[in-house]
């Protein structure tokens, strides 16, 4: 018998987004991956692509940012514990990324001295990221700190001998214990504090030398930090003020005689997103901790780790993008509205191949900049990474967000629901702009480029100059470009105008050499014209718009 409540059947509502090959999906990132030095890296990555974009991944995803972590302060006897609970999912992800090895394989080299930096090996690292941040975002922060501490841990050879190989292991170890003790470990960070994170310098904990202190020494900390994210990471990069000024030093979570180290975990932060991550605030209540490099000389010590996370910064929000593309482009190609399916609906195509354009740019830029990261030895790619680092993190990090806005109206009152994936990519794409250094620090960091290193400057000018060859539109924008450099008056007003105009040509020349015309025109056409473009969906009513959409996500 039917039964009389049933009142309606489902239709014309999309089939679930998932079992998608995140690899073999993506022609913009298979051609990144190749372009930029990683080509014999493709089946692994095919099989990775696939593994984050099963069913079973994206539930993983879901799970992890469903169930946030939980801090555990004390036990039931009131003795501290200081430690986080995760939910297994979680764990899945991080055995999943640390097997992969993105928390590392940029540096898989040091397992064997004497040999070479691993050409492409950033690049591989940034394609395993861009798809592991797609199955779920929040586990990448203690990934991406890890792979990122390693320059700076290399800088005092007697704390990098005992660490760096835990480092390189690809077990994830969740286990509560000393590190030596385990398996693998991962490595956060803490600079932020109360009174300041961009400026930290104004940091007050103190590091008070425990016997004649020195590099490799050890101290005891006393202060805090304001956000302290990943805080179960086996050990930190901690900034504070010692005798000599603001130093960085390595602190373990338990001490050499296996006795926990005096972090006392206050609270954790109740995030817009990103919530599968665990950002805490945090006590150093006589915390040791041994100093890397000199003291006073802090913040120089800590940045090589910083220049990485911008790095991920930009491929993350790229690959956040891109899902969030996909489900639109998923979603329009099965909905059907007035007898046809919304994808064909000219408005429609204009808007998804319009947001298709900024996916394309973001990855291509993210790309590039990590192909620049693996051959910092070389004069041109050690210059496009000191300039292209900010524009890059600052551009790609800022237009995430409207992107994903835009990106979930396509599907309608569905994309504002909390079962599907729309909500959390809206939710998680502002920190990428936010950590890291925010978007006018960002623009400060380019300004402080052309004040200090004009021949970099010139170099990327040099390479972007020939790029714009044959190319009218390119030309007038990088004369453009070229007029703001040489204009200094009031630069600093103007730091953001570089920036994102620097972003836009750089982004249009790798596209106008290497990706279809349809995409190079349009992405051309609309992002240096001077038509004012508030919204996405405008401009494009001469384009190919269906040969973009069909590019962004092949059926
Ligand atoms: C989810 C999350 C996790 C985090 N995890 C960590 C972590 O693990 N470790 C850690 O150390 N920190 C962490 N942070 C902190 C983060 O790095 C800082 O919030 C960030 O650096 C900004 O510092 P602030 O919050 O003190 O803001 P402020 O430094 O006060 O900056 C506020 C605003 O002012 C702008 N600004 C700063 N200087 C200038 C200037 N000279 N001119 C114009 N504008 C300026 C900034 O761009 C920003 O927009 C985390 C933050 C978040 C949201």
């Amino acid at each position: 018998m039917t039964n009389p409540f049933a009142t309606h059947d489902v239709f014309n509502q999309s089939p679930p987004f998932q079992d998608i090959n995140l690899f073999a999906s993506d022609e913009a990132l298979m051609e990144a991956v190749a372009r930029e030095g990683a080509a014999h890296a493709v089946e692994r990555l095919n099989a990775f692509g696939a593994a984050c974009g099963s069913a079973e991944a994206f539930e993983r995803g879901r799970l992890a940012n469903e169930n946030p972590p939980r801090l555990k302060r004390f036990d039931s006897q009131g003795h501290r514990l200081d430690t986080v609970e995760f939910h297994p999912a979680y764990h899945e992800c991080m055995a999943m990324s640390i097997e992969e090895g993105l928390h590392c394989s940029a540096w898989d080299d040091l397992s064997e001295p004497g040999t070479q930096t691993l050409l492409g090996a950033n690049v591989v690292r940034s394609a395993g990221t861009y798809m592991a941040i797609q199955m779920e975002a929040g586990h990448q922060c203690p990934i991406t700190m890890t792979n990122a501490a390693v320059p700076t841990l290399l800088l005092q050879p007697e704390l990098a001998r005992s660490w760096i190989p835990k480092v390189l292991s690809r077990t994830y170890d969740k286990s509560f214990k000393p590190a030596m003790r385990k398996r693998g470990v991962t490595i956060g960070m803490g600079m932020t504090e109360k009174q300041g994170g961009t400026d930290v310098r104004a940091n007050s904990t103190t590091a008070v030398p425990a016997g004649s202190g020195g590099p490799g020494a050890e101290y005891v900390v006393t202060g805090h930090k304001w956000f302290m994210s990943a805080p179960m990471c086996d050990a930190f990069l901690v900034l504070a003020q010692a005798p000599g000024g603001l130093s960085c030093f390595l602190m373990p979570r338990f001490l050499p005689d296996d006795s926990v180290n005096a972090l006392a975990f206050e609270r954790l932060k109740d995030k817009l997103g990103n919530r599968s991550n665990a950002s805490c605030e945090v006590e150093f209540q006589g915390a040791h901790a041994w100093l890397i490099g000199e003291e006073g000389r802090g913040v120089p010590t800590i940045i090589e780790m910083v220049m990485s996370t911008r790095l991920d910064c930009a491929v993350a929000s790229a690959g956040l993008m891109r899902l969030t593309l996909a489900n639109a482009i998923h979603h329009c190609r099965h909905r059907t509205v007035f007898q046809k399916h919304l994808v064909d609906q000219p408005l429609m195509s204009q808007v998804l191949a319009d947001l298709a354009l900024d996916v394309e740019a973001a990855t291509a830029l993210s790309f590039r900049l990590s192909r620049s990261f693996d051959r910092a030895s070389d004069g041109h790619a050690a210059a496009w990474r000191r300039l292209m680092t900010p524009v890059t993190k600052y551009w790609v990090c800022k237009i995430g967000p409207a992107l994903a806005y835009e990106a979930m109206e396509c599907l309608g009152g569905n994309g504002y629901v909390e079962e599907g994936l729309a909500p959390r990519l809206y939710r998680e794409l502002p920190v990428n702009a936010i950590w890291e250094g925010s978007g006018n620090v960002m623009a400060l960091d380019l300004l402080r480029v052309l004040q200090r290193e004009p021949e970099t400057v010139a170099i990327v000018m040099d390479d972007l100059g020939n790029a714009t060859r044959g190319d009218a539109h390119l030309k007038a924008h990088f004369s453009r470009v070229q007029g703001l450099l040489h204009e200094p008056r009031q630069l600093d007003r103007r730091a953001r105008d570089l920036t994102e105009a620097l972003a836009v040509l750089a982004a249009a020349t790798i596209l106008r050499s290497h990706a279809p015309t349809a995409v190079a025109d349009a992405f051309i056409a609309t992002r240096l014209s001077a038509l004012a473009r508030h919204t996405y969906g405008q401009g494009l009513d001469w384009a190919d718009t269906r040969a973009i959409v069909e590019r962004a996500f092949p059926r």
